[in-house]
């Protein structure tokens, strides 16, 4: 059998937009993930789905380092690319250094993607830089945890002493003695310091004090690992450089449900409001078998041909290129789109989209269609269910409906489990269409994210939401993923005393 690989992967602090382009394409590509506990439970959402997961975690269900050494061989000999994620990156604090030495050991190929550290990351994102040309030219990274199992040796504080910034990772166990040693060494006890808790994700917290108050001070927070130390005068560059923290959504954990093609725009205008967005596809669209899509329904003209999904018309491209047709296919008539999604999805397959109405629903599509329908044939691609009121009002106005189903809609089995993928809870769900409402609730979205606060897209997505027995918070006004974050910051916004 031939030789696997392993390749550590750094999977940074915990913000997923800050794991690097290679370590994604390596996380998506391997056949083997082992993994420890991680800041970002999500990343396993990225996993091919017969890829297979190995927890390597310190605690209960996890393994020891000879274990995970062992681990690693073992999948490698078996043929396997592995991928060891590790938080952060793998050779800071993170024994990429001694798993790397045992694969040489036993003649396993291996290969580095550098991490982004929490050490610099995380005080960046509470508004630190560790360096400052007017204030600091150096800086240590140290752990403050014992040496006993080998993540590094216990440091020379006094040693230390001597960089301008210090950063502690691993001593929030034991912060009183880590100050202490340092106060010990001679450090000055009015130097700003800083404690951050879970940094760069949205239950980021931050406590600054000076360095002979902020163990006391972490310790009335209650602050819990992971969190680091960050002691120097750029601490007191937070007041004028926080950022994250302005952020309109910042703070929120957000799931979105949409297929994954069509996530990327809503994640991305999440993460730009601030908000943390989890993408867990609870629907998926499948081209129907060819026989179904066979364009019998193409071969005479119609008044009007109405797309009121993206969907509707990327499949119906697709359903012609499957006949060895292309888009000259398509027939006479005008060409309407229920919005402007919906309509560049249209213009993207050649076709100039002739009408759109003034509101984004397909009762509005229906009602606004300019000219006279009655007797009129109307050609709907699309999946093979008409939506009730876009039927109602076309027939109400005399028309004939002609169905072209090209695609239906499925639930797609997740590869790990919606609360796995959730793990410490999500803030709101997004649902951008009726199927995806229930799509949520069949994968068992009620009892993993019970306090969560439901975002419709629309009205027919609201309606969807409630009859599968969701309370539904928010309705966007302009039916698109900018119209829901918009919708989304207002709620925010009227939240906020
Ligand atoms: N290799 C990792 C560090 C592993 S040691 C890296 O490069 O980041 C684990 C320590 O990292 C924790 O005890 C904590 O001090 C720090 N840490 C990791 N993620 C963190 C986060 N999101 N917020 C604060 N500290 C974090």
């Amino acid at each position: 059998m031939s030789m696997g690989k392993v390749i550590l992967v750094g999977a940074g602090p915990g913000d997923l937009g800050l794991m690097t382009v290679r370590g994604l394409e390596v996380l998506r590509a391997a056949d083997v993930v082992v993994y420890d506990r991680l800041a970002n439970p999500a990343l396993l959402g990225e996993v091919r789905k017969d890829a297979r997961l190995i927890y390597a975690g310190k605690g209960p269900g996890g393994m020891k380092q000879a274990q995970i050494n062992a681990a690693l061989v073992e999948q490698a000999q078996a043929g396997h690319v592995v991928c060891r994620l590790k938080g952060g990156d793998p050779f800071l604090f993170g024994r990429g250094g001694e798993e790397a030495s045992y694969l040489v050991a036993h003649g396993v190929p291996f290969e580095v993607v550098p991490g982004i550290t929490s050490a610099i990351a995380v005080p960046a994102y509470a508004g630190i830089p560790v360096t400052d040309r007017r204030l600091a030219s150096t800086v240590a990274m140290a752990s403050g945890h014992p040496a006993e199992d080998g993540d590094g040796s216990t440091p020379r504080w006094r040693e230390l002493n001597g960089a301008d910034t210090l950063v502690v990772l691993m001593g929030i166990g034991a912060l009183p003695e880590v100050t202490g040693e340092l106060l010990a060494a001679g450090r000055d006890p009015e130097q700003p310091a800083a404690v951050i808790e879970r940094g760069t994700t949205p239950r980021q917290r931050i406590i600054v004090g000076k360095l002979r108050t902020i163990a006391g001070d972490a310790e009335a927070a209650g602050v819990r690992p992971p969190a680091i130390l960050v002691v120097g005068r750029v601490v007191g560059l937070r007041e004028t450089l926080s950022w994250v923290e302005r952020k309109p959504l910042w703070g929120l954990r957000v799931l979105v449900t949409r297929p994954a093609e069509q996530a990327r725009p809503l994640s991305a205008a999440l993460r730009d409001a601030g908000a943390e967005a989890i993408e867990f596809p609870c629907i998926e669209t499948r081209p129907l078998p060819p026989d179904a899509r066979a364009p019998t329904a193409l071969q005479r003209a119609y008044e009007w041909m109405l797309f009121v999904s993206a969907n509707g018309a990327d499949a119906a491209a697709a359903a012609l290129r499957a006949a060895g047709r292309d888009s000259r296919a398509f027939p006479a008539g005008r060409i309407g789109a229920v919005g402007a999604a919906t309509a560049a999805a249209v213009e993207a397959v050649g076709l100039r989209v002739d009408f759109t109405p003034s509101r984004y629903t397909v009762a509005a599509l229906a009602a606004e269609l300019p000219g006279e329908l009655a007797g009129k044939a109307v050609l709907l691609p699309g999946r093979a269910e008409v939506n009730p009121r876009l039927r109602d009002g076309l027939t109400g106005r005399g028309a004939e409906i002609v169905m072209w189903p090209v695609y239906e809609t499925v639930i797609p089995r997740p590869t790990v489990p919606l609360a796995d993928v959730v793990g410490c809870g999500v803030d709101v769900v997004t649902l951008t269409s009726p199927s995806a409402a229930g799509g949520f609730v069949e994968l068992g979205g009620k009892e993993a994210a019970p306090d969560a606060v439901v975002a419709c897209i629309g009205p027919p997505t609201a309606e969807a939401a409630r009859q599968a027995g969701l309370e539904v918070a928010v309705v966007a006004e302009e039916h698109t993923a900018d119209g829901l974050v918009a919708a989304m910051i207002k709620h925010a916004k009227g939240k906020k005393p």
